[in-house]
């Protein structure tokens, strides 16, 4: 029969089979800075506990055991397990591990980084608080020219004249700083007063993501045609990673950025030695890049 009273739950917890150890240290950070203001900084992952002699990537063997069943462990060796789960786009398993960023950048690079859907996100508000007096300006010697084959980046740097009138420029932009201030004291809302401020002002956010798609993350945003300095931060984050889940990080340079995808018709050009069947400049020229980081020469 049913029993409707309540019941004390038992809770079994087992002892540790062998010695926990944490994966960060004992820190509760491990920071990264950036620019003159900018920062990226590993607060938290899961697992953060793991066997000692273990890393993170521990997490990822466990769940995708589970596949297998107990007692039928056809893959027995973790490495070219993780190895194998990333080739073949097994990505669960790497959901299983997560990590948890504080990252201060300007607002123009954070407008990037949103569009990263799969995170949790909580941002700093500018309807609340004062935005502080910061303003990310590049280095003289990184003030890119437009690039004539990419509409949406530049690599060469700007005649010393140009570059210094940018400077100048974004000087103007940040004196939008003091009336700012000024327009608050006066009593205009902080919601309102913030919008004359120009998007090389600073905003901060704590980013939660699953290693599966920070590896998605990284792999668009480390990328050559992403903007560089949205690229300095994936950097960092992967420089932040890699301890954690050397195994994963390994598999993701080898297949992810050290690798190469080949369509149907490179596939075919490259089989035949023929060009490649298209008039599309665009395809031409990723295929002219495949080419080169092949060795087969433009
Ligand atoms: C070099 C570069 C240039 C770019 N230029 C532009 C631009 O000019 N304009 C512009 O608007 N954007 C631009 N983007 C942003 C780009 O289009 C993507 O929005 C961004 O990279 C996030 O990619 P994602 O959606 O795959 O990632 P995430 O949002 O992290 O999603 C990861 C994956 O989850 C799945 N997913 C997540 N949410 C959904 C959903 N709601 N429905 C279905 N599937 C989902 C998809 O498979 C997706 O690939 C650019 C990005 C890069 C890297």
């Amino acid at each position: 029969m049913h029993d409707n009273k309540i019941q004390t739950l038992l809770i079994h917890k087992q002892p540790a089979e062998t010695a926990l150890v944490d994966v960060m240290q004992g820190s509760s950070r491990w920071e990264i800075k950036l620019h003159e203001h900018g920062l990226i900084a590993l607060v938290d992952c899961m697992p953060r506990l793991v066997p000692e002699g273990q890393t993170a990537d521990f997490a990822i063997v466990q769940s995708a055991r589970v596949s297998y069943g107990a007692g039928t462990k056809k893959v027995n060796e973790d490495r070219g397990l993780i190895r194998y789960l990333r080739r073949h786009w097994h990505s669960t398993p790497f959901e299983m591990v997560e990590f948890k960023f504080h990252v201060v950048m300007p607002i123009f690079i954070a407008r990037q980084w949103i569009r990263h859907r799969t995170a949790n996100v909580n941002e700093y508000s500018a309807r609340y608080s004062v935005l502080p007096d910061r303003f990310y300006k590049p280095a003289l010697d990184n003030i890119r020219q437009q690039s004539k084959t990419n509409r949406q980046g530049g690599t060469e740097p700007m005649d010393a004249l140009t570059a210094q009138q940018f400077l100048d420029y974004l000087d103007e932009t940040e004196g939008a700083y003091q009336t700012y201030e000024k327009l608050i004291e006066s009593g205009v809302a902080r919601e309102l007063a913030r919008i004359g401020l120009p998007v090389s002002a600073y905003t901060e956010w704590y980013w939660k993501c699953d290693l599966h798609n920070i590896m998605h993350f990284l792999r668009l945003r480390m990328d050559a045609h992403a903007q560089q300095e949205i690229r300095d931060y994936a950097f960092a984050m992967f420089e932040l990673i890699k301890p954690i889940v050397p195994v994963a990080t390994e598999a993701f340079e080898d297949y992810d950025m050290g690798g190469i995808h080949l369509t149907r018709l490179e596939l075919e050009a490259f089989k035949t030695g023929h060009p490649l069947a298209t008039d599309n400049k665009r395809e031409q020229a990723e295929w002219d890049e495949k080419r080169a980081k092949m060795g087969l020469g433009s």
